[in-house]
């Protein structure tokens, strides 16, 4: 693609002196260079200092034509989906399908956020009250992004942060740097004001840079739990700048004893091999009743040795690649240590010949019949095409394997039984909970956030509007003073 560079002040501009270069080949086919993206640390500052001087006009612009070039965006996304689809594609390595469900999702973002969003950070009087409660911007957001999902997750957080008035500084994944210029063009063609939008490539000294200089008013992370707590830590003597932080998951499925059989197998497969097990929300423990354990794990291989992976252009590929070279290595690294662990291969992971050099995984399923409270496998996320099942005695054995992790974002939970289900609505430790639902493709309707180490109480989703903007309080007094209201002790004369 024709590289552009960072996009500052309303315009597009490649660093001078670059401190690095992300060359970025897709991981679908490592012949396939999508581009050369070059680096500079110092843009950070550059971008920060253009969105200072945009804030206080792009806050004072009215509701009403901010949401006006909120919807202006969302054509330009819109025009651009065959754009959005092969830069996913060929980046992250997501079937064309899957990719074309992202820009959807990016799409449908802007109306979520004006007519339902914003509605949660409405101002309000309480009635009998001559004060109200209004609602102001922050000023200036950093949105960095994971490359998992590079269009849809900070997309989910520019359109909410704009619509409330705040300007943005964007650092994509160094992964994803296309989708990132992809975007910004986007932004660019929608016309909103310089300033109020800047991109800035690279890898993690960029993310460190934007995440610790002074001028910004907020953090909306979206990444792994680890540079979501580094970039708490490097916020710590800053109680006042909002961080909304949506990190990883070690999700689980519970299949209970009446569960629907068929159903609960395909929600689960597709929860935990879709994005080749690349999502936050993937399963990747299934608890199942120890009355149909056994049949579980004999299907589940049946279907996970015969899932179709190959080059992601393909119309009958349900799995592309793991979309680095690093987290290829880390994912057999994983599953290996698991089994040392005492985790059982019924399926084993492994590299997978496409027609394509790149970074394919043969799909793994394990069967854990031993806890292991140390296990790295067992208790953290491995970010890859992977499911352990393991077998429950009672529903109220499911729920405390489920809390037994550090981790607090999705679950499922398949019965046919109201009750059961509620059972579980109420204790599983979870921010988002599905009934006969895959724990994947969670609605932009509703929150999407995490407990424990899966996030800071900052759900995005709809709630993504009530981070971008902060309440206050306006109280009315008397115009003139009233002598009878005049305290005790006060010797007013
Ligand atoms: P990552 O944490 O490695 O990187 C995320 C972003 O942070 C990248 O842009 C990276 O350059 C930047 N970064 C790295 N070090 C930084 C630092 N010290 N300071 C500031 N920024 C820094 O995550 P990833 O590998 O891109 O994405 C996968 C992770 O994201 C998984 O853990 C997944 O579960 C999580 N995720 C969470 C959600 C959610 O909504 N909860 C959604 C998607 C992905």
């Amino acid at each position: 693609m024709d590289v552009l560079g960072n996009y500052i002040d309303g315009r597009f501009i490649k660093p001078e002196r670059p401190d690095a270069e992300l060359e970025i080949r897709s991981p679908a086919n490592l012949e396939d260079v999508v581009g050369r993206f070059p680096v500079a640390v110092s843009a950070v500052d550059e971008a920060v200092a253009s969105a200072n001087r945009a804030k206080r006009a792009w806050a004072d612009t009215s509701q009403q034509d901010r949401n006006a070039a909120v919807l202006r965006l969302k054509a330009e996304l819109g025009k651009r989906e065959a754009s959005f689809v092969d830069l996913i594609s060929r980046e992250v390595g997501k079937p064309r399908w899957e990719a074309l469900t992202e820009h959807k999702a990016m799409v449908a973002k802007a109306d979520v956020t004006l007519n339902e969003g914003l509605k949660l950070i409405a101002n309000f009087t309480p009635s009998g009250l001559s004060g109200e409660c209004r609602f102001r911007p922050h000023g200036v957001l950093a949105v960095i992004g994971p490359f998992n999902f590079p269009g849809h997750l900070p997309n989910g957080h520019i359109i909410p942060a704009l619509a409330a008035g705040n300007c943005v500084v964007f650092k994509p994944s160094e992964v994803t740097p296309g989708v990132g210029q992809l975007y910004a063009e986007a932004v660019h063609a929608s016309g909103l004001p310089a300033g109020v939008f800047q991109l800035v490539q690279g890898a993690r000294s960029v993310g460190e840079r934007l995440s610790s200089i002074a001028g910004i008013d907020g953090i909306l992370f979206t990444g792994s739990h680890a540079v979501g707590a580094a970039i708490q830590h490097a916020n710590a003597e800053n109680p006042g700048k909002i961080l909304a932080l949506e990190l990883g998951g070690k999700n689980c499925s519970l299949v209970l004893e009446d569960a629907d059989f068929d159903k609960a197998v395909y929600d689960v497969l597709f929860s935990a091999y879709v994005t080749s097990g690349q999502r936050c929300s993937a399963t990747s423990r299934a608890l199942v009743h120890k009355s149909l354990v056994d049949r579980f794990t004999a299907r589940m291989a049946e279907l996970v040795k015969t899932l179709v992976v190959g080059d992601p252009s393909r119309a009958d590929v349900f799995m592309g690649p793991v979309t680095t070279a690093a987290g290829l290595e880390k994912f057999l690294a994983g599953c290996a240590e698991g089994e040392r662990e005492g985790a059982e291969a019924i399926v084993p992971a492994g590299r997978f010949q496409a027609e394509h050099k790149g970074h394919y995984a043969q799909p793994a399923l394990h069967r854990v019949n031993k806890i292991v409270n140390t296990s790295k496998y067992q208790r953290e996320e491995l970010f890859g095409p992977d499911l352990a099942i393991y077998a429950i005695d009672d529903l109220d054995h499911g729920i405390a394997m489920a809390n037994a992790v550090d981790y607090g974002l999705t679950a499922g939970v398949f019965t046919r039984d109201a009750a059961t289900f509620e059972r579980c609505a109420a204790r599983i430790e979870a921010g988002v909970i599905n009934w006969n639902a895959p724990t994947v493709g969670s609605s932009s309707r509703l929150p999407f956030g995490g407990l424990k180490r899966s996030g800071n109480h900052r759900p995005a989703g709809v709630f993504s509007s009530l981070y971008c903007a902060y309440p206050i309080a306006i109280t009315r007094g008397e115009a003139s003073l009233d002598r009878k209201v005049v305290a005790p002790g006060v010797k007013w004369t």
